[in-house]
């Protein structure tokens, strides 16, 4: 659980309001990390909880591919995967996928800007890469 830096909550901006970031809460009381921001620890109920901005790095969990897109600007790209990926902070995010990730994979969560919003992806990552960069 390394590679995370912590941010004061007035300054949290993330992909949800367009900004290229994925942030969780961490509960200094029982040290849960939550990616869904509720002000509280939805472990111990303990608030507050401080906001942090995540590394990108992560281990696909889930993945289920989506043949019937909700907008005509998906539709254009289905079939496509949909991942659950427990990020290197702890956290496990949704988010859309490149074709051919597999349970187990490594990968990196960046973003792709479709119908006007910012939504993110992960991308495989390789052994090279796991090393040149944290
Ligand atoms: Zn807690």
């Amino acid at each position: 659980m390394s590679g995370t830096a912590p941010t004061p909550a007035s300054a949290a901006a993330d992909w949800t309001t367009g900004h290229e970031a994925l942030l969780y809460e961490a509960c200094s009381a029982c040290g849960q990390r939550s990616y869904f921001r509720r002000g509280f620890c939805p472990r111990c109920g303990a608030s507050p909880v401080a906001v942090h901005v995540s590394q990108r790095k992560g281990t696909v969990y889930a993945v289920t591919i989506v043949a019937r897109a909700p907008t005509p600007e998906w539709q254009a790209l289905a079939p496509y995967p949909l991942l659950l990926v427990d990020l290197d902070a702890g956290p496990r995010v949704m988010a859309h996928g490149t074709a051919g990730l597999a349970i187990g994979d490594r990968v990196q969560i960046g973003f792709l800007r479709l119908g006007g919003q910012l939504i993110p992806r992960a991308e495989p990552i390789s052994q090279e890469d796991e090393e040149a960069s944290p």
